[in-house]
């Protein structure tokens, strides 16, 4: 009990030392376990904060400088131009990743807002392909996506958009020129599955059990402009799941990935 009372935030690391086999030693057992579990909560919690900070701190860093110089001398308005036009993406991109940051604590605290109605997945695909197409085009990729199909599942329209245009975004993004990037919607069982494939860079075997954690990046030398901010596909995930569903990859390295998403369909 002293040892119990004794165990705080600071040192989760501590465990109860009974190690009869009554009750008590039961008792004791069942607390470490439970010490267990919180001090792994407590190190992604203090990850996550530290992760986060960092990844503001980037943008800040280049705001703050391009701005200091701008402002160092009178310079020529094209100069200006090229600084404010600087600026204006980290803070897209720090814009972006404070809305996904405030997502994810809501999910986390239980405070989301779902907006559940029947959503026909083949429509949605079709309607997201026409903004694909566009991206692909700029990047000098192909499109395809297949048949349209009416698989009608039970949804939040939004944040299946979501969902879907992050693993496309991806797809384009990790594929270089001249490449490929499709959407297909099958169904198996009493489940619907999106399928989105790329002919990209691939992702390494080793890598993939992490991928959908937060601010998990394969390639973590990658310059900070090039990417995401790391918390697409732990979003994918959380989106996916949260539909009673489930995301899986299937990936290699040179070839390309493909992301499946399955949603339970609709029961008649
Ligand atoms: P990011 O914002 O960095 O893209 P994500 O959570 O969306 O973060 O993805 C995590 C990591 O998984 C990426 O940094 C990238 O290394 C890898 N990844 C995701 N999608 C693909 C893909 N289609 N092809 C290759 N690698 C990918």
């Amino acid at each position: 009990a002293q040892t119990a009372q004794e165990i705080e935030e600071s040192d989760l690391s501590r465990r109860i030392s009974v190690n009869t086999k009554d009750e008590l030693g039961r008792l004791a057992a069942t607390l470490n376990a439970m010490i267990g579990r919180l001090e792994k909560a407590f190190q992604r919690q203090k990850q996550f904060t530290s992760d986060a900070s960092h990844e503001l701190r980037t943008p800040l860093a280049v705001i703050e400088a391009e701005s200091t110089l701008a402002l160092h001398k009178d310079r020529p308005s094209s100069d200006y131009r090229q600084s404010l036009e600087i600026i204006s993406q980290e803070s897209k991109q720090m814009s972006s990743l404070v809305d996904q940051l405030l997502n994810l604590a809501r999910a986390d605290a239980g405070k989301e807002q779902w907006n559940f109605t029947e959503v026909n997945l083949g429509m949605l695909i079709t309607n997201l392909s026409t903004d694909v197409e566009v991206l692909c085009q700029e990047k000098g990729l192909s499109f395809q996506s297949g048949q349209p199909q009416d698989l009608v599942v039970k949804g939040d329209e939004a944040r299946l958009r979501e969902l879907f245009m992050n693993l496309l975004d991806n797809a384009i993004r990790y594929t270089p020129a001249p490449g490929s990037v499709s959407a297909s919607l099958r169904r198996e069982g009493q489940m619907a599955v999106v399928a989105i494939m790329d002919t990209g860079i691939g992702i390494p075997a080793e890598d993939i059990p992490f991928i959908f954690e937060r601010f998990y990046r394969v390639d973590k030398s990658r310059p900070h402009a090039e990417g995401g901010s790391g918390l697409g596909l732990a979003i994918c995930r959380h989106i996916a799941e949260a539909h009673g569903g489930k995301i899986e990859v299937e990936s290699q390295v040179g070839a390309g990935s493909t992301f499946y998403v399955w949603l339970p369909m609709q029961s008649d």
